[in-house]
């Protein structure tokens, strides 16, 4: 492996390559994602309106953010180091019939070639996956323009966040497959911050993303102490 690719859990990536034939099954283990998806979207999309921007949408998986993103007119491409979410991405790039440029990639290589050519980059619910977040936040703020954005989005480490995220998801609703969530891998809003502040970056804005288990549906809010999303722009 390179410089630019051991920051990657292998053990991580296999879990998601044996679910991928059913990423785009919104009823199947990925029906979190495919209910944040709008809220997400029309996040990201107000904070930096996507027409006509250039965006990376790194841990792209089967690409529900990805398409997303592209049908709102932005000029996407998406990178991940999961062969067949990829495959499943492409694919389903067809059937939509959008224009997308996906790569197998991590952030850290893009970041050697392309620096500071995004209006936009987006990191979403994956750096509780790699084995070091901080050097995924550095490559994503390389990866902008001087005045782009980067969009993270991950789980909050707390008690409440274990209950939520792991019990919750993975035990009692069986949402998430077991194993999904390693909770030592969940990321603190200050811990997020401090690793983008190393980076030459500040914080825009910290939304939270709560799960309603009555009602079953998610809402963006001020609680960020299960799922969050935040905004950085260079400092
Ligand atoms: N961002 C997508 C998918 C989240 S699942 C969404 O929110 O809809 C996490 C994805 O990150 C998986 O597809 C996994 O293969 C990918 N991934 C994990 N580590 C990675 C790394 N170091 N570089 C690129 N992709 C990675």
């Amino acid at each position: 492996m390179t410089e630019a690719t051991h920051n990657v859990d292998r053990d991580e990536i296999a879990k998601f390559e044996k679910l991928a034939g059913r990423w785009w099954d919104p009823g199947s283990e990925f029906k979190p994602l495919h209910d944040i998806n709008p809220l997400r979207l029309d996040y990201i999309n107000r904070l930096a309106p996507l027409a006509g921007k250039r965006v990376i949408d790194v841990g792209c998986g089967g690409g529900l953010l990805t398409e997303a993103m592209a049908a709102k007119g932005a000029q996407v491409s998406g990178i991940d180091m999961g062969k067949a979410p990829l495959s499943v991405a492409r694919l389903h790039r067809h059937e939509s019939g959008l224009e997308i440029d996906y790569q197998q990639a991590t952030a850290e290589q893009i970041a050697e070639t392309q620096a500071g050519s995004f209006d936009v980059v987006t990191c979403l619910e994956m750096l509780e996956h790699v084995p070091d977040p901080g050097a995924v936040i550095a490559a994503c703020a390389r990866l902008i323009k001087n005045d782009g954005q980067v969009f993270l989005s991950t789980i909050n480490r707390n008690p409440k966040a274990y209950l939520f995220a792991v019990v919750g998801a993975e035990y009692l609703l069986r949402m998430l497959p077991l194993g999904t969530h390693d909770y030592s891998k969940f990321i603190r809003p200050s811990e997020m911050e401090g690793w983008a502040r190393a980076c030459g970056l500040q914080l825009v804005d910290l939304t939270g993303m709560s799960y309603n288990p009555l009602t079953r549906e998610y809402r963006l809010g001020q609680d960020v102490s299960v799922n969050y999303l935040a905004c950085f722009r260079k400092a």
